[in-house]
């Protein structure tokens, strides 16, 4: 069966209606949807008919290939001077007695943990605090690529670089150049939440606001580096904020094409100031990420955290849109367990999560953070799995 097939269906589909089909037809020619059509698919799609879209558009740029990556994470600390609302790191959520605030040379000795692993990147982030300055954040850089320059460093949002470069009364686009040339490699997606100001305001006032995050992004693309880009969805926003949301990050593509990857966060509700604020479903989440998939056509990679929508949905994930599910993350990050997601000890290795990719039909790759091929698992036979060929018999002399 072609990959078209199932869009042709649709298309021929009596009851389908006009609307929905002009988006099928647009999405069969690689054309782009507009703003409304993004609210549409909100509040009109269907399931089936937005996991048939998305697939077709997956399959067309990816195949059955899903990716993941070997990494580990440092959260430098818990604590934040912010108050996002959503977060359990907010400074009214914890008590300084509860947190931990890492110094540089306990964040090298994590990194040395890993000295003989075959792990490709270390990902940092965490809450803002004063002492994570700009002379801390370019001497821990340096000294992670002194120790190990086969180590990716992939740190810090714009929250943090927005904070950091204010202390240090220096623009954006000097601060990042700094970051560079201290030994940063990119820039992971946090820290976007929803821009519009009207969700912004209410859940993640004092931070950067939307248009910093852009502009931070902008000038680390400038530089000729990548980054990735997130949504928090699923809490007091509004479908069109979404859209709105997805649109700022398509413009930006368009001008830098520095995103690699876009990220849906799904919000949780446990331990934070929004505990009262019903989660989404996770059929709302595969419509979540089938839309991203359909209406960020300039973004190569749709990502699910599969620590954050447990690994079933992860699975079933991989049929609406998305083609990276992260990675093995050996039980180094607190954010997403502390919000209330499904894995509370997330840890998966390799084999593991090989074996989830391909119970689904799909063909494991182990990329780097650039999404070079590290190794093709289509064929891979992980050395406890060759049995021998006959059983060795005791030998009685
Ligand atoms: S979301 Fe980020 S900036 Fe906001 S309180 Fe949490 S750690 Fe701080």
């Amino acid at each position: 069966m072609q990959n078209s097939d199932s869009l042709q269906v649709l298309l021929n589909d009596t009851n389908l209606s006009a609307d929905l089909k002009d988006i099928a037809q647009k999405v069969l020619n690689l054309q782009r949807i507009s703003f409304d059509e993004g609210v549409l698919l909100y509040e009109k799609a269907e399931l089936g008919y937005l996991g048939t879209l998305a697939n077709y558009i997956r399959n067309a740029k990816h195949g059955d290939k899903t990716y993941f990556n070997r990494n580990f994470h440092i959260e430098p600390t818990n604590l934040c001077v912010y108050d996002c609302k959503f977060c359990s790191y907010s400074r009214l959520i914890k008590q300084r007695g509860e947190g931990w605030e890492y110094t540089m040379d306990e964040m090298l000795d994590i990194v040395k943990k890993y000295d003989n692993e075959p792990v490709t990147e270390v990902h940092i982030v965490g809450g803002v605090l004063p002492q994570y300055d700009l002379p801390f954040y370019t001497e821990l850089f340096t000294r992670i690529k002194q120790h190990r320059p086969d180590l990716h460093v992939k740190a810090l949002t714009p929250v943090e670089y927005h904070y950091i470069f204010k202390k240090a009364k220096i623009d954006y686009a000097t601060g990042m150049q700094l970051m560079k040339d201290a030994g940063l490699e990119s820039m992971p997606g946090g820290g976007a939440e929803i821009f519009h100001p009207e969700v912004r305001d209410l859940i993640a006032k004092d931070k950067c606001t939307g248009d910093q995050w852009l502009q931070i992004h902008e000038e680390w693309h400038k530089l000729g580096m990548r980054s990735n880009a997130t949504m928090l969805y699923g809490h007091i926003e509004r479908y069109w904020h979404r859209v709105d949301h997805m649109e700022r990050l398509r413009q930006l593509q368009d001008k830098t094409g520095g995103f690699q990857t876009f990220i849906p966060l799904k919000f949780r509700n446990q331990d934070n100031q929004m505990s009262d604020v019903p989660e989404s479903t996770a059929l709302e989440d595969l419509r979540n990420y089938a839309i991203a998939r359909i209406y960020l056509d300039n973004f190569d990679h749709i990502k699910a955290y599969w620590a954050m929508i447990s690994r079933n949905t992860a699975q079933l994930s991989l049929n609406f849109g998305v083609d990276d599910i992260d990675g093995t993350l050996d039980d180094t990050t607190k954010i997403y367990s502390m919000a209330g997601a499904e894995e509370q000890h997330p840890a998966m290795s390799t084999k593991e999560l090989v074996e989830l990719i391909k119970q689904v039909g799909r063909h494991p790759i182990e990329r780097d953070t650039l999404y070079n091929v590290v190794t093709d698992f289509k064929d891979h036979v992980f050395a406890e799995e060759i049995k021998p060929k006959f059983y060795k018999l005791p030998v009685v002399n």
